[in-house]
């Protein structure tokens, strides 16, 4: 029987959220910034990784559709755009896991093409590197991991599992 093998806990996940968090705060300083989550699985990090902003910061979200049953389809399509003006403001997109690379390059091509920020910063949860398709460079990177899939603190299983406080993989 399949079961779950605990990658990061609670606290792992915690403790790392605040020091990102920090690295941020730092970035911003006295700027304005818009801080975007890919919806749905960045949620979870996103919204703890916000609350510990301590600067001029709004929220925003666009949302993407990549994978299918679990597999990448190979095709990103934009099915929510930003709805903030982010012309000439600094951005950080907040995504919980950066695979093949693919949805992050459709994303970054959209968002410099239709919404021109002055500077764009890429924060992930997870890395998985050894999955890369494209060239994209993480400004800031909660953990590396090995090429499992991953469930959990915001990522699904075909929709489930997003709940769990914790993230792991079916072993
Ligand atoms: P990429 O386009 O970089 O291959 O994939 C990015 C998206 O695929 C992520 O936002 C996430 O929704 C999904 N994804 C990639 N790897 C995993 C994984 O291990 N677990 C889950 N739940 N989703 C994943």
């Amino acid at each position: 029987m399949k079961k779950l093998e605990v990658l990061f806990t609670e606290e792992q996940i915690a403790q790392r959220v605040r020091e990102i968090a920090q690295d941020i705060n730092d970035y911003i300083g006295n700027d304005e910034a818009v801080i975007i989550a890919n919806l749905k699985g960045a949620i979870p990090f996103y919204a703890d990784v916000f609350r510990c902003l301590t600067g001029k910061v709004r929220m925003d979200f666009i949302e993407t559709q990549s994978y299918v049953n679990n597999a990448s389809s190979g095709h990103v399509k934009i099915t929510r755009d930003l709805s903030e003006n982010v012309e000439g403001k600094k951005i950080v997109i907040i995504e919980d896991i950066l695979d093949t690379g693919l949805t992050f390059e459709h994303i970054l091509k959209h968002i410099k093409h239709f919404h021109n920020p002055k500077e764009l910063k890429i924060c992930v949860l997870l890395n998985k590197e050894e999955n890369r398709e494209v060239v994209i460079k993480a400004d800031w990177i909660g953990f590396e991991i090995p090429n499992h899939y991953v469930v959990g603190y915001g990522l699904d299983d075909e929709q489930y599992l997003r709940n769990l406080p914790y993230i792991g993989y079916w072993v």
